[in-house]
């Protein structure tokens, strides 16, 4: 056996518990906006077939051609896909079990991700998303009701340099002729053309718009655009999701080169970028799909969702200096003597009977190195009981953050405990 360390896989991040209270306040206020927005939760697995996923993303994405984990099932051959996104696999359980079968959903989700991508700040192999559907909903009000909860979560969490970009990918028919336009322009400008978008000029020229490449953004800059060939019902949908962003007083930029890494897209289309996490700037992107619930097999039914990366966000809230919230802990029961340890399980119980957090003090030990491991917890004081308190039917409750300690009758304890409580 080798005796070196293990380590997780690179890309793949553990979260220790002193962040771990930073996410879980920040899930907690997630939920709350949510609900207040009347999105429902659904679950759906971290594997699924990786057909799923080429069918709805595209063949011809960064995600599909090099970022997916996939992997046929050794134990009977399946082909299957660790969830590079959430959008596939919601729309997919919707359809299954056959929910929207006469009412719209809205619908939120949380958890991991897995894309195998080059790890750096802000991108990892496996991140988290936030993810949100609205599902059977045709009209732009929807559409504006998402970029607009976006903007309440960012005051919610006083998360501030965030700028909103908008574009419109337009209908098919549009989409077509501009698609046709692009590939008649690119042609003429094949010499400036890299490896990536070459490949792509006949099988997704819209994703030559997304690249980053600095020796062909003037290229790019001169491209045709999307925007002028809009048909007159997808343009009236975007004047009206921008009228009501300019009614909530909601600043944006229209993006023209804004067309999101994902093929299902169509019409409105958003992110929310920031300028302090470096190029990793997304923090939340998302649009409309029209038609993916079609492409995966489903009866054609409009839809409007996005997607927020969470390591983004709480990396942004640290940059602001927001500490990790302490855990709460109201006791730490210390106690010596087998008769004293039987009172301390007792007590301890009763308190947590009684909403209190408690710490019971386990691995033995003098009450010096027991009031020790007491002064270094969260606790707000501590419980001491001996062979003393035993005979006394009573215990020692010590402040651990100032203040005297005093017997205390065990009919008592709880509200004198509450009364430090309040005190700090
Ligand atoms: P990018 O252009 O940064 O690669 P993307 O277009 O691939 O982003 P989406 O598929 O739209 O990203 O995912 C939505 C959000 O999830 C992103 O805006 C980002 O905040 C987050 N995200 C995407 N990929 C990663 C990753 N590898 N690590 C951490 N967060 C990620
Ligand atoms: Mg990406």
């Amino acid at each position: 056996m080798s005796n070196s360390t293990l380590q997780a896989v690179r890309g793949m991040n553990d979260i220790l518990p002193d962040e771990a209270q930073l996410w879980l306040w920040f899930e907690d206020t997630v939920r709350d906006w949510l609900e207040g927005y009347g999105y429902r939760n659904i679950r759906m697995p971290l594997v699924e077939p990786t057909a799923l996923f080429k069918r709805a993303i595209g063949e011809v994405t960064d995600i599909v051609e090099k970022e997916m984990y996939s992997f046929a099932d050794s134990l009977n051959g399946d082909e299957l896909t660790l969830r590079p996104e959430g959008t596939a696999s919601c729309v997919r359980a919707v359809l299954q079990h056959n929910l929207l079968y006469n009412a719209p959903q809205r619908l939120y989700y949380t958890g991991q991700m897995f894309r195998h991508e080059r790890p750096q700040k802000g991108r990892y192999r496996q991140f988290h998303q936030i993810g949100v559907e609205s599902l059977g909903f045709a009209g732009p009000d929807i559409d504006a009701e998402q970029i607009v909860m976006c903007a309440r979560l960012w005051k919610k969490l006083g998360i501030r340099d965030v700028s909103l970009q908008i574009n419109s990918l337009g209908d098919a028919a549009s989409r077509q002729r501009h698609r046709d336009m692009l590939i008649a322009y690119f042609e003429q400008h094949k010499e400036i053309l890299d490896a990536d978008a070459q490949r792509r000029l006949y099988s997704n020229p819209l994703r030559i718009l997304d690249s980053k490449n600095p020796a062909m953004q003037a290229v790019i800059g001169s491209a045709p655009k999307l925007m002028d060939e809009l048909e007159e019902d997808a343009l009236k949908h975007f004047e009206s999701v921008q009228s009501r962003l300019n009614e909530h007083g909601i600043p944006f930029e229209i993006n023209p080169r804004l067309v999101r890494g994902l093929d299902y897209y169509n019409r409105t289309v958003f992110e929310w970028v920031t300028t302090r996490l470096g190029a990793q700037g997304t923090i939340c992107a998302g649009g409309r799909y029209d038609g993916l619930i079609e492409q995966i097999g489903g009866k054609s039914s409009p839809a409007c969702g996005f997607a927020m990366g969470v390591e983004r966000l709480l990396a942004l809230l640290q940059e602001d200096g927001m500490q990790n919230p302490v855990s709460v802990l109201d006791v730490y029961v210390v106690h010596q003597g087998e008769l004293a340890q039987n009172m301390a399980w007792r007590v301890a119980e009763d308190l947590r009977d009684n909403g209190l957090r408690v710490i019971l003090h386990c691995g033995g030990g003098s009450f010096k190195s027991q009031m020790k491991k007491a002064d270094s917890s969260a606790a707000t004081c501590a419980v001491v009981i001996g062979d003393d308190e035993v005979a006394a039917n009573a215990v020692m409750l010590k402040p651990l953050r100032g203040g005297e300690q005093q017997r205390v009758a065990l009919k008592d304890l709880q509200q004198k405990i509450r009364e430090i409580n309040l005190s700090k």
